[in-house]
C-alpha cells in the first residue's frame, strides 16, 4: 500500500493507494466508523459498478446508502438540502464520518455537506474517477454550483482519510479516464520533468489498466498536489495557482461549448496546456520543441492538443471574453500559467489579453 501524507495547516491525513483496497475497505475505515455504522453517499453509476464491492467489505456493519443522480447538476442547493436533511434524519453527529464514494461531483457535494452539518462533521473520500483520485480528493476544496457559476458556494474542509483503489477505474468510461489523465500529466508539466518522461513511457500501460502504473501515477500526482496546496492551503500566496496550468485557456474552450459533453473538463485542460506551452514558446519563454513534445504526448493518448482538436472554431477575442468571466480573474488581471520548460511552470499576471487573442487567432 502506498501512503501519501497530506499536511494542511494544523490538519493532516493520509491518502492510501492500493489496487483492490475497496474490497478490504472495512479494515481501512474501521478507525473512523466508531458507532458501528457506515453512511455512504454515492451516485447512480457508481452505485451500479462499485458500491457492491464496498458494501460486501462492510458486511456486518449497519449501513445506510444514499444514492444521488449522476452528473454535474447534482452539485446543487436542492441536492445539498435533500442530502443534509437525510443525514440529520440519521442523527449524524459532529464526531461521525460520512463516506463519499464517487467522482468529483460526489466528493465536492458530500465534502460541503460535511463542512456545514452540525458546523462540521467528518468525512472520508473514496474517489472513483481518475480526476477525483489525483485532483479533487486532495486539497480540501468543497463546493456546489449556483446560477452565477460553478463552485461559487463552498468551504475548505479536509477529509480525515482518502482511500484510493485504482481498480475502480476499470468501469470508468474511457473518455472520463483520459480526461482525468490530463490532470496527471499536468503535474509533470508544472514541476516534474522526470514524471513527464515517465508519463510518455507509461501512459499506454496506465490507460490500459496496469495496476502498478496507476498506483505510481496516482501517488506521484497526489504528492505533487499535496506539496503545492500544503504551501498555500487557502490560495493566498499564489503558488496554488500553478495547479491551474491549462485551465485559463481550457476554461475558455469549455465555456465556448457551453460546458457541454462536447468537451470534458480534462479535455479542455489538455488543449489548454498545449496552448499554454505554444503561447510560452511564442513569447520566447520556452523552446518550441518543448511545446511540440507536450502536444505530441497529448495526441498519443487521444487528448486534444489545441483548438482544432478540441473542435473549437471561435475567434481569439471570443475566447478571451470567456476568460474574463472566469472567477480566476483577480482585480482586472488574468493569471496565466506559462512555462520556461517542461516541468518549469510559473504564474504570469502581466499577460496582454490582446496578445493572447492574436495568438489564438493564429491558432485557428
Ligand atoms: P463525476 O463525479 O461527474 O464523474 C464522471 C462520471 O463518471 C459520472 O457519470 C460518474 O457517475 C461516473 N463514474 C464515477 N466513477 C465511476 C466508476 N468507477 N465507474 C463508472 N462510472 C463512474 O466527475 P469528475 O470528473 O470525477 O469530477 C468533476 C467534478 O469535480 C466537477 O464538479 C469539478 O468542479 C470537481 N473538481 C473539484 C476539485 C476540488 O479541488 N474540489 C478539483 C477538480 C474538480
Ligand atoms: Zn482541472
Amino acid at each position: 500500500m502506498s501512503i501519501v501524507p497530506v499536511s494542511l495547516g494544523d490538519r493532516s491525513y493520509d491518502v492510501a493507494i492500493e489496487a483492490g483496497s475497496l474490497d478490504g475497505a472495512a479494515r481501512h475505515l474501521a478507525p473512523w466508523l466508531k458507532r458501528g455504522r457506515a453512511i455512504i453517499i454515492t451516485d447512480s453509476n457508481v452505485a451500479h459498478h462499485q458500491l457492491p464491492r464496498l458494501e460486501a467489505s462492510l458486511d456486518g456493519l449497519e449501513r445506510h446508502v444514499i444514492t444521488l443522480p449522476a452528473g454535474e447538476s447534482t452539485k446543487s442547493w436542492a441536492q445539498l438540502e435533500a442530502l443534509t436533511d437525510r443525514l440529520l434524519a440519521l442523527e449524524v453527529e459532529r464526531g461521525d464520518h460520512i463516506i463519499a464514494l464517487g467522482g468529483g461531483v460526489i466528493g465536492d457535494l458530500v465534502g460541503f455537506a460535511a463542512a456545514i452539518l452540525k458546523r462540521g462533521c467528518g468525512f472520508i473520500q473514496i474517489p472513483t474517477t481518475l480526476l477525483a483520485q489525483v485532483d479533487s480528493s486532495v486539497g480540501g476544496k468543497t463546493a456546489i454550483n449556483t446560477r452565477a457559476g460553478k463552485n461559487l458556494i463552498g468551504a475548505f474542509h479536509q477529509p480525515s482519510f482518502v482511500l484510493i483503489d485504482p481498480s475502480v477505474l476499470d468501469t470508468l468510461p474511457r473518455r472520463e479516464l483520459g480526461a482525468g489523465y490530463a490532470e496527471v500529466v499536468k503535474y509533470g508539466l508544472i514541476g516534474d520533468f522526470g514524471f513527464f518522461e515517465w508519463c510518455e513511457a507509461n501512459a499506454a500501460r496506465l490507460l490500459a489498466g496496469d495496476a502498478e502504473a496507476r498506483v505510481h501515477a496516482i501517488a506521484t500526482s497526489v504528492a505533487a498536489k499535496a506539496a503545492i496546496v500544503g504551501d498555500d492551503e487557502r490560495e493566498t500566496s499564489g503558488r496554488r495557482a500553478l495547479l491551474n496550468l491549462g485551465h485559463t485557456f481550457g476554461h475558455a474552450l469549455e465555456a465556448e461549448t457551453g460546458f457541454s459533453d462536447r468537451l470534458l473538463h480534462g479535455e479542455g485542460v489538455a488543449a489548454g496546456m498545449a496552448l499554454a506551452f505554444r503561447y510560452s514558446a511564442r513569447r520566447g519563454l520556452c523552446a518550441s520543441q518543448d511545446a511540440e513534445r507536450v502536444a505530441a504526448h497529448l495526441r498519443a493518448v487521444a487528448l486534444p492538443d489545441g483548438l482544432a482538436a478540441a473542435g473549437i472554431a471561435a475567434s481569439g477575442e471570443t475566447l478571451v471574453a470567456h476568460m474574463l468571466h472566469d472567477k480566476k480573474m483577480a482585480a482586472g488581471t488574468l493569471a496565466f500559467i506559462l512555462a520556461r520548460a517542461i516541468g518549469n511552470s510559473f504564474v504570469d499576471k502581466s499577460v496582454e489579453l490582446a496578445d493572447v487573442a492574436a495568438f489564438l487567432n493564429a491558432e485557428t
